[in-house]
């Protein structure tokens, strides 16, 4: 089993918003990741929580780590759901978990063992799965991506659309939301390589260009992920207001885990 994992903050001192971590049992085979990226609040209208996203990721992902890790049996939808239960349960008494801004984060997550690879993936991170004959398939959950463009460079109309039907989803307060995720189960004979990108890093595909799916997966394998991450930021350096590539954040914050099962 080879993981290798990178991830930084996009820019500095802001802190890293992005959560990671890859359980592996002593007992043999198999393990699992999770990759969060928790959602930047506005610099206006606060979030309503008193404690900020690096809380609720880390709560977030460790109740995910813990529960997809040790409970085995237990569907990963239903590992999400009952992991933001917990979560909400948490700051449910001191914060107004109803303000739309309330901490909420993109989850992938897979679980594998020696006969199947399962994958969840809500809202915009990427899970990309490589064949043993090296063809590459990126699991997304494209309901951002549906919204125009117009509309999403307005943050209060992007905050209407956030957790509602015909909108899109994010793990939040809302344990149902676990059903909308994007999900699957490979066999993991089908199955030779798989990374797991954040938005900031899945930018040197979906903003930069700078190859296809497969390019970027043969690159994290050959150079390893740092590499990638180090890759956006100079395509990101080279374009600092957005001019040539348009998007939301100048610098993003940037994870990249690659799994050899
Ligand atoms: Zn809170």
């Amino acid at each position: 089993m080879r993981i290798d994992i990178a991830t930084a903050p996009g820019s500095h001192p802001r802190p890293n918003e992005d959560w990671t971590a890859v359980a592996t049992p002593s007992a043999g085979s198999g393990g699992t990741l999770i990759a969060l990226d928790g959602v930047t609040p506005p610099r206006t209208g606060g979030d309503g929580c008193v404690h900020g996203v690096p809380w609720f990721t880390s709560r977030l992902g460790g109740a995910l780590t813990e529960l997809s890790a040790s409970r085995r049996e237990m569907p990963l939808t239903d590992v999400l759901g009952e992991a933001i239960r917990r979560t909400a349960d948490a700051h449910r008494d001191t914060c107004d978990l109803s303000h739309p801004r309330t901490p909420q984060a993109t989850v992938v997550m897979v679980r594998w063992d020696a006969g199947t690879v399962e994958h969840l993936v809500l809202s915009d991170s990427t899970l990309l799965l490589e064949s043993p004959a090296g063809e590459v398939r990126a699991v997304v959950d494209d309901r951002l991506d549906r919204i125009p463009r117009s509309v999403r460079r307005q943050a209060a109309a992007t905050d209407a659309l956030r957790n509602t039907e015909g909108g899109f989803f994010t793990a939040a307060v809302d344990p149902d939301v676990a059903a909308k995720a994007v999900t699957g189960r490979t066999p993991a004979s089908e199955v030779r390589a798989l990374v797991a990108l954040t938005d900031g890093a899945a930018r040197w595909v979906e903003v930069f260009r700078e190859g296809d799916w497969a390019d970027c997966l043969a690159l994290v394998r050959k150079s390893g992920p740092q590499e990638l991450i180090d890759r956006v930021r100079a395509a990101e350096s080279a374009d600092p207001d957005g001019v040539a590539f348009r998007r939301g954040k100048a610098y993003d914050d940037a994870t990249v885990v690659y799994v050899e099962p």
